[in-house]
């Protein structure tokens, strides 16, 4: 065998510690562990009927053919439509690319735009893949850390002291993975204003957009002004709003030259994303809404019970999330990294939760409750069990 000398793109990232925690807990499962996982942010319905009666009959029709590259014409118009009427943007079917679930999407964002020497802003607590994504396309991740006292929320004055010469993109999710932190109409104004100023990129990742609590409302950011849609690149998805997690089908929206450079990547790298899964995602965005509101208060109920249960135990708090399906919870009263804090949890009590580590932070962890709530009651006895055997 030749001497393996890797690719150092590949030697300077860590594999996605959200995939492994959970492959982990359902290998567990598998050799018959009972075990509660709180890790992947997946929810646990299954995809609603009349979205697989759509993939089934684009089957039947013979979908099952290679496809345009950026998505089939159908679904690229269904998505400018949704992206009209539910969040104020005008965009034609030219602005859009259909790609393998969102996570792809700023894989290719970050690889049509980012280059040696680019400066990419990432509010800390971020998802897992963000800053990795930034280094495999040569990039620097520039990491603004946030706490619980402004709510786990990039300020305008934090974003504008992190922004250089070199900064070509600043990444915004809201509702935020990992902290369930969205923010309001005002503050993302705000926000808009410093990236029109600096006149950078700005891509917001609206996954969750659909998952809001308590009156909480989504404003994209590139609805605030036609300046701010200048700047704006918008990431989305089917996973979290239609349970959609294994479909794979996400999509970018922006400038048509941006989106016809990432469509140039995906054409050497996926083809295009699986036909009649395509045809799903049509059924998802023209069909009725109703399955989506029906998680939604699934959700909320959970959303409830998790946050009187982890507020009951001496020793951790968590703030109070308006969207998304995840509780941030502290845990820095038990001096524990979070790594150990979670391993130790899985192994003695097999309760799955990711440390916060995986997401730029220390003295937290993130539990998902994308899970029905008998494992939640169960999950959380186990976790008060561990707390106090621990303090
Ligand atoms: N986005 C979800 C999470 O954060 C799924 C796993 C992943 O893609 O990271 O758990």
């Amino acid at each position: 065998m030749p001497q393996l000398k890797l690719a150092e793109r590949v030697t300077r990232i860590n594999p996605s510690m959200t995939l492994v925690i959970s492959a982990k807990a359902k290998a567990m499962k598998a050799e018959g562990l009972d075990v509660c996982s709180f890790s992947a942010g997946e929810p646990d319905f299954d995809t609603p009927d009349h979205i697989k009666a759509a993939a089934k009959q684009a089957l039947d029709e013979g979908k099952t053919r290679y496809g345009p590259t950026a998505g089939e014409p159908a679904l690229r118009q269904a998505i400018a439509n949704k992206l009209h009427r539910d969040n104020h943007l005008d965009y034609s079917p030219d602005n859009v690319i259909v790609t393998n679930g969102g996570k792809h999407s700023l894989y290719g964002l970050m690889n049509a735009l980012i280059e040696p020497g680019d400066e990419v802003i990432i509010p800390a607590p971020y998802w897992v893949s963000y800053p990795e994504m930034v280094t495999v396309a040569g990039g620097t991740p520039v990491i603004v850390n946030t706490t619980a006292d402004t709510d786990y929320k990039i300020t305008p004055d934090r974003l504008r002291e992190a922004i250089t010469p070199r900064t070509k993109l600043f990444v915004l999710n809201s509702p935020s993975n990992p902290t369930g932190m969205v923010y309001s109409p005002e503050e993302i104004k705000a926000l808009a204003q410093v990236v029109i100023e600096a006149d950078i990129w700005v891509v917001s990742d609206e996954i969750y957009e659909k998952i809001l609590y308590d009156g909480a409302t989504h404003l994209s950011i590139g609805a605030v002004s036609p300046e701010a849609f200048e700047h704006t690149i918008i990431s989305n998805g089917f996973a979290k709003a239609y349970s959609m997690t294994g479909w794979r089908v996400g999509y970018l929206a922006g400038p048509s030259e941006l989106i016809q450079a990432v469509s140039k990547l995906q054409s050497h790298a996926t083809s295009n994303v699986c036909t009649f899964a395509q045809y799903g995602a049509i059924a998802a965005l023209e069909g009725p809404q109703d399955c989506v509101e029906i998680m939604r208060q699934a959700f909320a109920k959970r959303r409830l019970a998790i946050i009187e249960r982890v507020r009951a135990i001496p020793g951790l708090s968590c703030s109070e999330p308006q969207g998304a399906f995840y509780l941030y919870i502290d845990i820095s009263k038990l001096e524990m990294p979070s790594l150990d804090f979670c391993s130790q949890l899985l192994d003695e009590k097999h309760v799955a939760i990711i440390p916060g580590k995986a997401f730029g932070s220390e003295g937290t962890a993130r539990i998902s409750y994308a899970t029905d709530m008998d494992t939640i009651l169960r999950g959380m006895d186990r976790l008060e069990a561990f707390v106090k055997a621990h303090s």
